[in-house]
């Protein structure tokens, strides 16, 4: 695998999807296990794609646990620093707080993907490896997988957003990223939108993963579209096309395209 390595830090999890869509979870008939967490599917989205990534994270010793740490590897994702916990199952939508401080030094691109950075003692690990990341010199990548309904309307969303952006002087690269309205982005130089790609929508989980993914595979080797717009734009389309795709099948790692796939895309 070519270029710099994208560490991604958080939770893997299995997430229990209905096979018949609008009934409640009890209605039921049945489940499909999907694998997941945002920072796995960040890590499989960056491997798929051609580009050299490792997860952090812990997992239960279970049997779940180890068919997890088989995904991960059988999509080329380094998981030495997977923590194997005794004590816990991994059905659980598990928050890390374990360091792999040797990962975090080698990594171009430290990524983390949740919301969790808000919360104890979740916090404490996610900024210490952040710490340990940026020493080593990596560009930092955080998504807080914020969701705009958890909001009373998009303006107060867009206001808020902004405030962060006024008062964090070191953002050099902000992006929002809107479903089936595309993305925005911003940096202290130049700001506009990327239309999304039209494409029949099935199942959107996974979406803003795969967009990251993309982001983050050109973007370890190649600094310079965060200066040069014309560049950024043609990447932010490339990461829409992969989050457009991601949204053409069920599931979020079965999603993820690979390089082929998104170039047929664009093509089409
Ligand atoms: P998240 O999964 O984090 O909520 P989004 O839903 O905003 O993220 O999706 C990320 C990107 O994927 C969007 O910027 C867009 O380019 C693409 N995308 C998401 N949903 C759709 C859709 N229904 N149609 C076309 N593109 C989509």
């Amino acid at each position: 695998k070519e270029g710099g390595l994208i560490v991604s830090f958080g939770e893997m999890l299995i997430d229990f999807v209905p096979t018949v869509s609008g009934v409640s979870l009890a209605e039921a008939p049945g489940f499909l296990k999907a694998p997941g967490g945002a920072p796995a599917n960040v890590a499989i989205a960056v491997s798929r794609l051609g580009g050299k990534s490792a997860f952090v994270g812990k997992l239960g010793d279970d049997e779940f646990g180890h068919m997890l740490a088989g995904i991960l590897k059988e999509n080329g994702v380094s998981g030495e620093g997977i923590n194997f916990d005794k004590g816990a199952r991994t059905a659980l939508a598990f928050k890390s707080v374990h360091l792999h401080v040797v990962l975090y030094n080698c990594a171009k691109v430290f990524h983390y993907g949740s919301i969790s950075l808000i919360v104890e003692p979740c916090r404490s690990a996610h900024l210490k490896a952040m710490e340990v990341a940026k020493d080593a010199g990596a560009l930092l990548s955080y998504d807080p997988n914020l969701r705009l309904p958890l909001w009373p309307s998009p303006e107060e969303a867009r206001e808020q957003i902004m405030s962060i952006w006024d008062k964090a002087e070191v953002i050099k690269l902000l992006l929002v990223t809107l479903g089936d309205k595309g993305c925005n982005y911003y940096t202290k130089h130049f700001h506009g939108t990327i239309g999304a790609f039209a494409v029949k929508a099935v199942d959107t989980t996974g979406a803003g993963d795969s967009f990251v993914g993309a982001l983050l595979t050109k973007l370890v080797d190649d600094h310079s579209v965060l200066e040069d717009e014309g560049k950024l734009r043609e990447l932010l389309r490339f990461s829409c096309a992969c989050g457009a795709i991601t949204t053409t099948k069920k599931g979020a790692i079965p999603a993820l395209p690979s390089v082929s796939e998104v170039h047929t895309f664009l093509d089409a």
